[in-house]
């Protein structure tokens, strides 16, 4: 059964060229992990590697992992799966619905079973009580995390090393990836202060799960651009990123990425930044995100 875990993928640096960056003198490059697959996206890719990894080491051909019925990482693992002849189970947050990104997770053979609020929160338990016994089962935590998710992260740092980079700014759901950016950093010696955009509210409660993951990581969370909290917009959110995606022929979308090319843009505004500065942005992919909310634009 045993495939090479391995695929080239490509994420290209690329300057994006907007009068508001040139303004200011700032050079804003964009890291694009988008363009990894368009389904194992971005940083779940990177979070998965290494998971898959240890999983196909183990000899475990079964995965089981755990998430909201939007959620990228679902749609990941169900491709990975299928890509690395892996069987996958997804215990899916809340009522029965269904939206294209289940759909799509159907399609490319996961399982999907719902599970109310209450059950869903413990879900080493759920995996005992449903795969206690079945000793091809691997758990993959909700989004991915844990230490292998963290070290793939990390490897995004070995890819951007040709420039140095004043700033580093990325999107923050658990903070997995940012850890592992600050890891990649701590690695290579650089000096590069990272910025996290949490797109929860309350996003300082990310400052504790980092430490837990990246012990001294030195991590500014700009916690003020979540316009509501996880998945929630607002109308300047869509009109900034309908300006964007015209203006750059770059996707975003409003769960993550619309957040974090907003919250660049309004520090760039307040002059945030030292004039000259060289900023990089990760894109982190999950764009299929977008098609939740295509009807609002
Ligand atoms: C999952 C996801 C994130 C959040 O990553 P964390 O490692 O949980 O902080 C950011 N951006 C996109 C597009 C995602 O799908």
């Amino acid at each position: 059964m045993s495939i090479m875990l391995s695929f080239d993928f490509f994420s290209p640096i690329e300057p994006i060229h907007l009068a508001h960056y040139a303004d200011k003198q700032l050079t804003v490059h964009l890291k694009r992990d988008d363009c990894i697959h368009p389904f194992i996206s971005g940083n779940k890719w990177r979070k998965l590697k290494y998971t898959l990894m240890d999983a196909q080491k183990k000899q475990k051909t079964h995965l089981v992992t755990f998430g909201g019925p939007w959620s990228n990482h679902l749609l990941a693992t169900a491709c990975a799966a299928a890509k690395f002849g892996f069987k996958s189970t997804a215990y899916v947050r809340g009522e029965a619905v269904n939206n294209p990104n289940l759909q799509l997770c159907k399609l490319f053979g996961m399982s999907c079973i719902f599970i109310n609020r209450m059950a869903y929160r413990d879900k080493p338990h759920l995996f005992q009580a449903y795969h206690g016994s079945d000793t091809q089962a691997y758990f993959i935590d909700e989004g991915g995390f844990g230490p292998e998710a963290v070290k793939g992260c990390a490897e995004i740092i070995d890819e951007i090393l040709q420039e140095t980079y004043d700033h580093i700014f990325c999107a923050c759901g658990t903070g997995t990836t940012i850890a592992g950016l600050s890891l990649g950093l701590k690695k290579h010696r650089l000096p590069t202060q990272l910025h996290g955009v949490p797109v929860l509210a309350g996003g300082d409660f990310l400052h504790a799960e980092i430490a837990q993951l990246a012990p001294q990581a030195r991590v500014i969370l700009h916690t003020e651009f979540h316009f509501g909290g996880y998945a929630k917009t607002k109308p300047e959110l869509l009109t900034f990123i309908q300006h964007f995606v015209a203006q750059t022929g770059i996707l975003i979308e409003p769960v993550y990425t619309g957040k974090l090319f907003y919250a660049l843009h309004q520090l760039i505004t307040q002059q945030y930044f030292e004039p000259n500065s060289k900023i990089l942005v990760l894109h982190t992919g999950g764009l299929t995100g977008i098609l939740g909310k295509l009807d609002e634009f």
